[in-house]
């Protein structure tokens, strides 16, 4: 803890609006045009399902706190959500538990190594260190509450379908896909066990944690969860309330630092948005009482995270404003009376 133990001070918000309906339509249909044709980054095979993704598929969407929505390009091609779900277990579990006991539990920092790095592990103890890498949000679905696996299954796919707005369905192709290849997440569940870090069936939580991956979204989708993470924990489509204000809060502090994986600091640097990327090609990036953005397109970098899904993010934040950590000088314009 940095904070001071057993005192709260009361949370007030300052955000600032978007720009009109008419820019952000427009600047989102030029910067699909302008990243459309950029073949960078490779369409991930480890699992091997993934490899069947058409590498051209590029959508964006944007949806407001408030509700409106705005997108272009493949915004209603699904997709198995992959990493992404490991934002929205981490907000149910704080929710249903609580946002100290992850912390204690998993830890809100960052490894600074790859998403499946069984080093970082090694290296602190057994400790997973945050819920957006493996190691961690296998810890995570551990926490997810339920007296069966088939109920902390459920708990799991009705809470992302709420966030969503829509019932969310498994890709049961992509599933099957990923159990015969994950021996690695099994490594790391027995791992984690073996340090004492989770206490239920490693494989059967592995099991859970390959289901909530293999989730089908959309870009769209994507936008909207992001959007409830953004309005409060409020969906703006549905009007439910899905996780308190805090709890939002605090994944986004966690989306900040931990994300993008070893490439957090530098996507936060250039871009300066929570987010949270998905190996198939997702992006989710919010920037708080304003919207957020959902990207997908499949070729992904090194770290696994979308090439133009990262370039669209970056041209957006500076277009339209999103940049949490941007300001325009006030006291000059006051002193000059302008
Ligand atoms: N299900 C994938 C895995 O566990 C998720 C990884 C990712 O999206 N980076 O390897």
């Amino acid at each position: 803890m940095v904070g001071p133990e057993g005192e709260t001070v009361t949370q007030r918000a300052s955000t600032g609006g978007l720009p009109s309906d008419g820019v952000i339509d427009a600047t989102l249909e030029e910067v699909h045009a302008r990243y459309h044709g950029l073949d960078d980054g490779e369409v991930a095979d480890y699992i091997p399902v993934l490899a069947e993704a058409d590498p051209r598929w590029f959508g964006l969407s944007l949806i407001e706190s408030a509700g409106t929505v705005h997108e272009v390009g493949d915004v209603d091609t699904e997709f198995s959500i992959q990493s992404i779900s490991k934002a929205f277990v981490f907000a149910l579990v704080c929710q249903s538990r609580s946002s100290e006991l992850v912390h204690e539990r998993v830890g809100v920092n960052n490894t600074g190594l790859a998403f499946n790095s069984v080093m970082a592990v090694e290296l602190n103890d057994g400790k997973p260190l945050n819920s957006m890498v493996n190691a961690g949000a296998i810890a995570t679905t551990a926490l997810m509450p339920g007296t069966t696996s088939a109920e902390k299954w459920e708990n799991i796919r009705s809470g992302l379908s709420r966030f969503a707005g829509r019932p969310l369905r498994l890709d049961g192709r992509v599933y099957e896909s990923e159990m015969t290849t994950n021996q690695r997440n099994k490594a790391l569940a027995r791992l984690l066990e073996s340090y004492g870090r989770i206490i239920t069936d490693p494989l059967d939580t592995v099991d859970i944690y390959t289901r909530q991956c293999s989730l089908q979204v959309t870009a769209h989708d994507l936008a909207v969860m992001g959007a409830t993470l953004a309005d409060g924990g409020i969906n703006p489509l549905t009007g439910r309330q899905v996780v308190s204000a805090e709890v939002a809060r605090d994944t986004l502090a966690l989306l900040a630092s931990c994300g993008m994986y070893e490439n957090s600091g530098e996507w936060l640097f250039e871009i300066g948005l929570p987010a949270k990327s998905g190996v198939s090609g997702g992006i989710v990036a919010i920037a708080p009482g304003k919207g957020a953005l959902g990207t997908f397109s499949p070729r992904v970098d090194a770290a696994g995270n979308s090439v133009r899904g990262q370039r669209a993010c970056f041209h957006l934040s500076r277009a339209l404003g999103l940049n949490l950590f941007a300001s325009n000088a006030v006291a000059q314009r006051v002193r000059e009376g302008r």
